[in-house]
């Protein structure tokens, strides 16, 4: 990996709002820390005090190689991301189901048929992404 991909990573993660942002040691409230090339080398930068960092996390970098991330052809990075929405997910459906099976009813009212249908549609829509 060359530099020039190792920035285009630190870049990415530095702007997805999902991760948590490498920050200034001197003070984590200046702009968060910016990849550069220094003497060669890859290091992080606050624009803000000239804070620099030399050691940057493989996680950033996009360095780490995981299999799972290479099957589904993500970065580490992206598979991070990717895992921590597939997990709100996951707690979604559950607590659907909870719902759905304790007959939970609305703020105001009752689960009744149109509950059901309204229910029914929406799945059937995120189920058409795997049958088609
Ligand atoms: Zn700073």
């Amino acid at each position: 990996m060359n530099n020039n991909e190792i920035l285009n990573n630190i870049n990415a993660w530095q702007s997805n709002t999902m991760l948590h942002l490498l920050t200034c040691g001197n003070d984590s409230k200046h702009t968060p820390l910016k990849g550069v090339e220094e003497n060669g080398k890859v290091i992080l930068l606050c624009i803000d005090c000239d804070y620099r960092q030399s050691n940057v996390p493989p996680t950033v970098t996009g360095q780490i190689t995981s299999p799972l991330a290479d099957n589904l052809g993500m970065t580490a990075g992206e598979l991070t991301v990717f895992l921590r929405a597939r997990d709100g997910v996951l707690h979604k459906l559950g607590d659907l189901k909870h719902k759905i099976d304790t007959f939970e009813p609305h703020p105001e009212s009752k689960q009744d048929l149109s509950t059901m249908h309204h229910v029914s549609e929406q799945l059937d829509n995120i189920l058409n992404c795997w049958y088609y």
